[in-house]
């Protein structure tokens, strides 16, 4: 379960099991501030506000002036270790992101993809991901765990992972194209008023992260959909390609 919380009149989600380890900063933002629109991206938009929205997230968050080590997700499978936090350097490309650098966030930006958000108990390590059903079919969950493990020397057994607010079961209709990519006809629902399949994107997520070694008890799912719940949230599907972008960051302490 996610808890929400306005700070400056925004919106954000929080996880209890992340507050509860000492030196990690982490949110999950809404669109909602004093306005319903308080989009975070995408970055390549040249919306003046974005940069604007951005700052006063971190703030409320609890992390003004952080920087933020730069991804450009592609929906591939590819974990990048963020180790640089020079601020000219090009945003390196993958949709996952581990550092062990401390005062500055990792983020990742979605309007329906799941972000997951992933950290140690000792607070050495921390990982942002994205994954829209292209990155859950190349396992970018698991394989961020197993990065973590491999690269920083972690064990999953004190991993805790959120998975936070995305196009959940109830709305998000799959063609054969994301069963063909996503092997597990576990994941999949079907209902006699869908005419489609649904993909079930927090199972598919939470079964890698199990079978990357995370206990079971250490992965929070948030119920919560971007496409039920327009109050809240942006949703690609509904809005289309001008939809705004929601932000999901987590950092270590200086
Ligand atoms: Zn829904």
């Amino acid at each position: 379960m996610l808890q929400v919380k306005r700070v400056s009149q925004i919106t954000l989600l929080h996880a209890p099991a992340l507050d509860a380890i000492d030196g990690i900063a982490h949110a999950f933002s809404t669109r909602r501030a004093e306005h319903p629109n308080l989009t975070l991206g995408p970055t390549s938009s040249d919306n003046p506000m974005i940069p604007i929205n951005r700052s006063r997230f971190l703030a409320a968050a609890g992390v003004p002036g952080w920087p933020v080590l730069k991804l450009k997700q592609i929906h591939s499978g590819i974990v990048q270790d963020m180790t640089d936090t020079w601020p000219s350097n090009e945003p390196l490309e993958g949709d996952a992101a581990v550092t062990a650098v401390r005062g500055a966030v990792l983020a990742v930006q979605t309007a329906d993809c799941v972000p997951i958000l992933i950290a140690d108990r000792d607070a050495r390590v921390v990982a942002a991901v994205h994954a829209g059903w292209r990155g859950t079919a190349a396992r970018i969950a698991e394989r961020t765990v197993q990065f973590m493990i491999q690269k920083y020397g972690v064990s999953p057994a004190d991993l805790m992972a959120v998975i936070g607010p995305h196009n959940a079961v109830c709305c998000y209709e799959v063609g054969d194209d994301v069963r063909d990519a996503i092997k597990a006809p576990d994941v999949f629902v079907r209902k006699p008023d869908w005419t489609k399949p649904h993909l079930d994107q927090s199972r598919a997520n939470q079964k890698q992260l199990l079978k990357a070694g995370i206990p079971e008890n250490q992965i929070v799912t948030s119920s919560l959909c971007t496409h039920c719940r327009p109050d809240l949230f942006f949703s690609y599907r509904r809005e289309g390609k001008h939809a705004g972008r929601l932000l999901s960051i987590i950092g270590l302490a200086p």
